[in-house]
């Protein structure tokens, strides 16, 4: 092989939430990553049912290439299929536009430092070096990672402009690709497809054409163009989580930090031993990047993030700038080929609720149900809609019942029994609960919307608790309603922590 300069340093991923959760004794599902720069969670396009094309003809090679996909690229970027390369994520193009700008003996310069190791990594993959004396490229990463900030373009050319964040930026270069720049694009970051390896980069039908010339044959699978497909079928709206990142700066700011302005979604916060307050935050489950001068971390959402600031005021000994997330807390993912369930339930809440699956009704019942039990609870996900509710309906009330268990771990010290009674203009409900550990339903609705029996029956099911429910009235939604409501009174006293024992006369449940 050629011999790589002495000082090469190959890129080094952080290590595995299976590995971390093993050294800090803490169970995966509790290792929140706020290392990877990507969304908290998928698109609601990265599903099974978009791949299932993809998948029955996987014993072909894509012959022809992706024209669907360059075509809707172009039409996202406003530019002409003929001037996108595709390939295995940005990173992948970065190689890519190295070795086809850069051989041994020349320089490549890199615009601004610090910034996103792969460019010095990619010059000297290419044999090339890392200077400013007369280089045959320039790498720019803008907006900028590690620190967030949107620099100047630069004037030289031939220029790389690594957008990968351009979506939380709004600011691109792709208006200069017939004046010697080159922009390189991702589905990693707002599109939430990291995982899928595509990238893409815009360039003049020229130098694009003698970039393909050089890239290997189909360096995107199948698969992944289909996931790709499907997540510009409905392009991300990435508002909330600037939102969301804005109010993360104003809440580090009120703990005392000095945030860089980001045009990102993750943030650099500058500290004087960032490598103590990345371990203290370690052994919470929060991973960060940590570097010399400082951290950073992408934004997540509201509940995670909150995570975030109060693992902050703990390493950092000050008060933390958000309450206190509640005891007896669970997160769970409940993924299956129809739906995909995420749930972060914690009992002693104050009945901050999120459901959000796309059921419209019973995305209704289940917040009735959580917010009347005084939980804290987010429960988002998609499904098969298309098919119906039903495979949606079924797994929430399921991922539901998963995390109850989850959170009321061995069950000592709760009350155990529960039981309400609510009316509700016509409807009359009755709710008896048991968690004693044995799953049983007696679910009678005199009128039935369609899926609620069912679900409160499945809650009981994954729950692992005796429910026994009556409602009655003229009209179907009351006749429902009441019946959640009463399920959530009698679980906010069956999960009231009362002592230290076990419920039972038996000594287990
Ligand atoms: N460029 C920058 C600036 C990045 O931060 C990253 C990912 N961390 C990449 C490129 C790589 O993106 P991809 O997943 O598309 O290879």
């Amino acid at each position: 092989m050629r011999t790589l300069p002495a000082a090469f340093a190959a890129y080094r991923w952080a290590p595995s939430t299976k590995e971390l959760a093993l050294r800090f004794g803490l169970d995966p599902v509790d290792i929140v990553r706020f290392d990877g720069n990507v969304p908290a969670w998928p698109a609601a396009s990265a599903r099974p049912a978009n791949v299932a094309a993809a998948l029955a003809r996987v014993n072909e090679y894509a012959h022809g290439g992706y024209p669907e996909l360059l075509r809707a690229i172009a039409d996202y970027a406003g530019v002409e299929p003929e001037n996108i390369v595709l390939g295995a994520g940005a990173d992948d193009l970065i190689l890519l536009c190295a070795r086809a700008f850069a051989g041994p003996g020349d320089q490549v310069a890199i615009a601004e430092e610090p910034t996103y190791p792969l460019y010095a990594i990619a010059a000297a993959l290419a044999g090339a070096e890392v200077g400013s004396d007369d280089p045959v490229v320039t790498f720019c990463c803008r907006p900028n990672n590690p620190t967030g900030s949107l620099g100047p373009l630069p004037s030289a050319r031939p220029l790389v402009v690594d957008e990968a964040y351009w979506e939380y930026a709004g600011d691109t270069a792709a208006g200069l690709i017939d004046e010697g720049v080159v922009v390189l694009r991702t589905f990693s970051k707002a599109f939430g497809l990291a995982g899928a390896r595509v990238g893409y980069a815009l360039a003049d039908a020229d130098t694009a054409a003698e970039l393909n010339r050089r890239q290997a044959p189909l360096a995107v699978s199948t698969t992944s163009a289909a996931l790709a497909l499907a997540g510009l079928a409905d392009p991300p709206d990435v508002t909330e989580q600037v939102d969301e990142r804005n109010r993360l700066t104003r809440a580090l700011t009120a703990l005392g930090l000095d945030p860089l302005p980001s045009r990102t979604n993750f943030l650099f916060v500058p500290l004087d031993d960032p490598e103590d307050v990345g371990q203290t935050l370690l052994r919470r489950g929060l991973v960060v990047r940590v570097f010399p001068d400082g951290i950073r971390f992408n934004v997540r959402d509201r509940e995670d993030d909150d995570l975030l600031l109060e693992g902050l005021a703990h390493a950092l000994d000050r008060p933390a700038p958000v309450a206190p997330a509640g005891a007896r807390t669970t997160r769970a993912l409940r993924a299956t080929a129809e739906t995909r369930i995420r749930v972060r339930l914690s009992l002693n809440g104050a009945s901050r609720v999120r459901v959000a699956t796309g059921t419209g009704l019973y995305d209704h019942l289940f917040e009735q149900l959580a917010f009347h039990a005084g939980f804290d609870l987010v429960l988002e996900g998609v499904g098969d809609l298309e098919t119906g509710p039903h495979h949606t309906v079924e797994d929430t009330a399921l991922a539901l019942g998963e995390a109850l268990d989850r959170a009321l771990g061995d069950r000592r010290g709760i009350a155990r029994y529960g039981d309400a009674v609510v009316p509700m203009d016509d409807a009359l409900a009755r709710a008896s609960i048991d968690l004693g550990g044995r799953a049983w339903a007696d679910v009678r609705l005199e009128r039935e919307p369609g899926l609620a029996q069912h679900a409160l029956q499945s809650l009981a099911q994954a729950g692992r608790l005796a429910l026994h429910v009556e409602s009655s009235g003229r009209d179907e939604h009351h006749v429902a309603e009441a019946a959640f409501k009463a399920v959530g009174r009698a679980l906010r006293v069956a999960v009231h922590a009362e002592g230290a024992g076990i419920p039972s006369t038996k000594g287990v449940l």
